[in-house]
């Protein structure tokens, strides 16, 4: 007679979450630095570049004319504040507000600013607090980085993720701090496309407005996100070169605390098999040479069970590339005593060292 267990008793916790975990761990992500034997860093880079656009999806989508449109402008007290619509593909138009320094002369260094799940948009990155609801969530999160950059003297472009704002859903009608991941997930997939290739697509179609508009210095470009919009900037840099630096906040982990439900993934985050090809110090290894911060709330919960330890791995192995690249004083990781929130401590003085000349 055997030990009768839960599980030989027909009992037990029948989560899939085990199989995930183990799954991963046996994982050799084939597409890491250093993985094919003299490959230089790189020749790393375009190929891992190739690879990725294909797995997220962002080669099946083509650009159409961005035919801008300036709906308002107001006087936001310490800056201008415009909405522009901008058409970033076939049926597919993002609004966004362009925030302008009073001060200062134009054209201006330009900080795209890409909020996450909370506070329903560009509103909360560009400060504008229309609901109550979206005033709590800028105050819990810190989320008008946007506007703080824009108070700094950078022009701002805050747009509206797929998905976010003006831009949800009508299943998320009413709830004006709700997104609309899973749906768009449902949507893509069958088409071969992803979340994360619509968003890169709209941010791409973004850096070429800042080329367009004359206010924008865009040969000074950088792009901040949280979140969500942390996410969102770390693949667009890993995948456009145009930008000259990037803020990464509470996003950058090991993607094994997803693989076991812990934070619980959204839709957005993934794509086909991303994690046979690599984890996300690789992703952030495709912007090195490139200034990048990386902020890390230490009691964030989105870290996983693991804090830190899940997170520093992730450094290091972006850490290499930069080592190969002579850049390695370009990767920042600033770790600040908070959860998850925006921390404009060191972001702001980053900004600065790297777009100003
Ligand atoms: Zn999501």
């Amino acid at each position: 007679m055997g030990t009768v267990t839960n599980e030989t008793a027909g009992g037990g916790d029948f989560s899939a979450r085990a199989f995930f975990l183990e799954r991963f761990a046996e994982l050799e992500p084939d597409l890491r630095f250093g993985a094919v034997p003299e490959e230089t860093a790189a020749q790393w880079q375009k190929r891992t570049r190739g690879v990725l656009s294909s797995v997220i999806g962002l080669r099946r989508l083509s650009p159409v004319s961005l035919s801008p449109k300036t709906t308002e402008r107001v006087d936001a007290g310490t800056h201008w504040r415009e909405r522009v619509v901008l058409q970033t593909g076939p049926g597919r138009r993002m609004p966004i507000y362009v925030l302008i320094p009073k001060t200062g002369e134009p054209p201006y260094p330009t900080v795209i600013a890409v909020h996450g799940h909370a506070g329903g948009g560009k509103a909360a990155t560009a400060g504008v607090e229309a609901t109550p609801e979206t005033a709590e969530a800028i105050r819990r999160g810190n989320l008008a980085f946007g506007r703080a950059c824009c108070e700094e003297g950078f022009l701002v472009l805050c747009p509206d993720a797929q998905g976010f704002g003006e831009r949800q859903e009508p299943e998320a009608a009413g709830d004006p701090m709700a997104g609309s991941c899973q749906i768009l997930a449902n949507m893509a997939l069958p088409f071969g496309l992803t979340v994360l290739s619509l968003w890169v697509w709209d941010l791409k179609r973004l850096i070429d407005y800042a080329a367009l508009r004359p206010t924008c210095d865009s040969t000074r470009l950088a792009c901040a996100g949280f979140g969500a919009g942390g996410y969102q900037c770390l693949f667009l840099a890993a995948l456009d070169t145009r930008g000259h630096a990037s803020i990464v906040s509470g996003c950058l982990r090991g993607a094994r605390a997803a693989s076991g439900g812990q934070p619980t993934p959204c839709a957005c985050a993934g794509a086909p098999a991303l994690w046979e090809h690599m984890d996300l110090g690789d992703v952030a290894g495709l912007i090195a040479p490139r200034p990048l911060l990386v902020q890390t709330g230490r009691n964030d919960p989105r870290n996983g069970p693991a804090g830190l330890d899940n997170v520093t791995p992730q450094l290091a192995l972006a850490g290499r590339v930069y080592q190969a690249l002579d850049a390695a004083h370009r990767l920042e990781h600033a770790i600040h005593e908070g959860g998850h929130v925006w921390d404009n401590a060191r972001a702001l003085p980053f900004l600065h060292e790297a777009l100003e000349r």
